[in-house]
C-alpha cells in the first residue's frame, strides 16, 4: 500500500524475544534491490554499540526523519567499502524511521525510504507517519502475541506428551515391581496398589482401594496418616508396620513414603521384614543363653584360680605365672561374654546405670596397671587435669577407657606409647578425655564406620576382635552424657576423644 504510492521502501525491523533485530519484512517494486537490502541486512546486522543504528532509535522511542541522504552521510555511515557500494546501489535518497510501540513496549522499527521517485520525506508528515506506525504496531502485536501462543501451546504439548510417557513407565515400574506399593492421597486413602503388594497382604485390589492406609495395616504412628500428613512428612519416611494375616499370625512390615510430583499424592512402598526380625530375636536370645551359660563356669576357673594362687604362693616361681596367666585369660573371656551380652543389652535399651563419685586418675591407674601385664613393654602417659570427684558409672567408664587402650595397643603393636590426656571445659562443664596412640591410623572412609556394630577395618581383619567394641563404647559414653569421635591420621597416628559432664543430667 505505501510502496510504490508513498514511499520506493519500506521495512519491518522487530526484537525477537532474545533482544536480537530481525528483519521481517522489506518492500521494493524491484526484486534485485531487494536482494541487496537482503545482502545489507545480513552483512552488516544492527550493531547495540553504534551511535545511529537501530538499537538507539529504538531506545529513544521517537519518529527520526531524515530528508535528505547526502553521499557524504553515507561515505560517513558506511563500514567499508563493500557497504558503501551497496548503499550507493540502493541509492536512498530521504528516510524516515518510526519505533512501533504496543502496551508501552518497544517491538522494532517501521522505516520509509524514497529512491527512484526523489519524493522528500519531511517533518511535516510525522503525524502520518505516527498513524502508520501505530497501525503496523497493533499488527506486528498480534503477530506476535499469535506466535507466543503458539510456541508456548506447542511447549504444552511437548510436556503432555512427556507427561503421558513418563506416568506410562512409572505404571509399568508400580505394576511389575516386586516391592509392595501403594499411592495415597493426603487424607490417607489408598488410591492405588500394586500386584506384589496384594500378594504381600493376600488381599484382592477392591477391598484395599479407598480405604485409609491405617485401616489396611497398623502403622507405628498413625497420626500422621491422618489428613495431617502432608504437614509433617519432609518428603520422606521411613518405619515399621504390623499386619495381622488370615491365620491371624503377625507380620512385621517395614515402609518408606516418598512424595509424588502429583500434589497430594504419596507412595508407599512396603517390606516384609518377619523373618529377619524373627531370626535376628533368634540370634539375640542365642547369645544372651550362650552368655550366661558361660558365665558360671568361668567364674568358678576364677575362684580356683584364686583359691590356687593363695595356697600355691610360695612353690614355685613358674607356677605362681601360670596362675597368674589363667587369670587373666580368664578375665580376658569374662570380658568377651560381657560383652556380647552387652550387645544385646543394648539393642534392647537395657543397659542399666550405677553413679557414684570416681577419682578419674585413681581409676586410670589401675587400669594402667592392669594392661601392663599384658603389655609389658609399653609407656602409657597421663597428661592435664584429673577430676578427682567426677559423678559417673565407674564400672562401665572403665569399660571404655579399657577398650580404647586396648586397642591403642592391639592396632599399634610397634609404637609403644599411648598418651592419656585430660582437659577441663568449666563453661561446659564437662571433662574432654583423649587417648592418643602412634600407629597405622585409620583411613578417612573407615572412620565413621569403625563405630559400628561387629565393623572391623579392612586392615585389621588379621587381628583378633569381634568388632562390637568401639560400638559398646559410643553407646555408654552418648549414656553417660558425652560422645565417642576419632581423629587419625593414616601413617601418624589415632586420637579417640569423649567428653563426660561433670554430673550426669
Ligand atoms: P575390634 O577391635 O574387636 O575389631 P572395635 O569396635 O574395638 O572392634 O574396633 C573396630 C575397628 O576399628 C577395629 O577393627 C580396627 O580396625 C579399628 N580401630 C580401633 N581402634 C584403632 C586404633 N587405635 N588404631 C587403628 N585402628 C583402630
Amino acid at each position: 500500500m505505501v510502496v510504490p504510492n508513498f514511499a520506493d521502501w519500506c521495512a519491518i525491523d522487530i526484537l525477537d524475544p532474545q533482544g536480537q533485530a530481525v528483519r521481517l519484512a522489506v518492500v521494493h517494486e524491484d526484486p534485485e534491490k531487494v536482494e541487496i537490502s537482503k545482502e545489507l541486512w545480513s552483512s552488516y546486522p544492527p550493531d547495540p554499540k553504534e551511535k545511529h543504528g537501530f538499537y538507539q532509535i529504538l531506545k529513544k522511542g521517537q519518529i527520526e526523519v531524515y530528508p535528505e541522504i547526502t553521499k557524504e552521510m553515507l561515505t560517513a555511515g558506511a563500514i567499508d567499502k563493500k557497504q558503501l557500494s551497496l548503499l550507493k546501489k540502493i541509492n536512498l535518497k530521504s528516510v524516515a524511521v518510526m519505533p512501533l510501540i504496543s502496551r508501552g513496549k518497544r517491538l522494532g522499527l517501521l522505516s520509509f525510504g524514497t529512491a527512484e521517485s526523489g519524493r522528500v520525506l519531511t517533518k511535516a508528515e510525522i503525524p502520518f507517519f505516527k498513524k502508520m506506525a501505530e497501525r503496523v504496531s497493533l499488527l506486528a502485536d498480534n503477530a506476535r502475541l499469535y506466535s507466543a501462543l503458539s510456541r508456548q501451546m506447542q511447549q504444552q504439548k511437548i510436556i503432555k506428551n512427556e507427561l503421558e510417557k513418563s506416568q506410562v513407565k512409572f505404571k509399568s515400574v508400580f505394576q511389575s515391581s516386586l516391592i509392595g506399593m501403594m499411592i495415597f492421597d493426603n487424607e490417607g486413602r489408598i488410591r492405588e496398589v500394586n500386584k506384589a503388594l496384594c500378594e504381600l497382604l493376600d488381599r484382592k485390589p477392591k477391598s484395599i482401594l479407598k480405604k485409609r492406609v491405617t485401616e489396611v495395616i497398623e502403622l507405628d504412628n498413625p497420626d500422621k496418616f491422618n489428613g495431617n500428613w502432608q504437614e509433617e512428612k519432609s518428603g520422606k519416611y521411613t518405619g515399621k508396620a504390623e499386619w495381622n494375616d488370615r491365620e491371624g499370625k503377625t507380620k512385621l512390615l517395614e515402609y518408606t513414603i516418598t512424595d509424588l510430583i502429583s500434589p497430594g499424592l504419596s507412595l508407599l512402598a512396603l517390606r516384609d521384614i518377619t523373618d529377619q526380625v524373627v531370626e535376628q530375636r533368634r540370634r539375640e536370645h542365642f547369645l544372651t543363653i550362650t552368655g550366661h551359660e558361660l558365665k558360671s563356669p568361668l567364674a568358678s576357673i576364677k575362684s580356683i584360680s584364686q583359691l590356687l594362687k593363695k595356697q600355691l604362693k610360695s612353690t614355685s616361681e613358674s607356677v605362681n605365672e601360670y596362675l597368674e596367666e589363667i587369670d587373666h585369660k580368664v578375665d580376658t573371656i569374662n570380658r568377651l561374654v560381657n560383652d556380647l551380652l552387652d550387645v544385646t543389652r543394648i539393642r534392647q535399651g537395657k543397659i542399666e546405670f550405677l553413679y557414684e563419685v570416681v577419682d578419674l586418675s585413681e581409676l586410670l591407674d589401675e587400669l594402667i596397671k592392669e594392661v601392663s601385664y599384658t603389655a609389658k613393654d609399653w609407656q602409657v602417659i597421663k597428661r592435664g587435669t584429673f577430676p578427682k570427684e567426677i559423678i559417673t558409672d565407674r564400672g562401665r567408664l572403665t569399660q571404655v577407657l579399657r577398650n580404647l587402650i586396648t586397642n591403642a595397643i592391639k592396632y599399634a603393636p610397634d609404637a609403644k606409647k599411648i598418651i592419656i590426656n585430660v582437659q577441663k571445659n568449666s563453661l561446659k562443664r564437662n571433662y574432654k578425655v583423649e587417648i592418643q596412640d602412634f600407629g597405622p591410623g585409620i583411613a578417612p572412609a573407615e572412620q565413621a564406620k569403625i563405630f559400628n556394630l561387629y565393623y572391623r577395618a579392612s586392615k585389621s581383619k588379621t587381628s583378633k576382635g569381634l568388632g562390637v567394641g568401639l560400638f559398646i563404647s559410643s553407646q555408654i559414653i552418648k549414656q553417660l552424657g558425652g560422645r565417642l569421635n576419632v581423629h587419625s591420621q593414616v601413617g601418624k597416628g589415632t586420637k579417640f576423644y569423649f567428653t563426660l559432664p561433670y554430673r550426669p543430667k
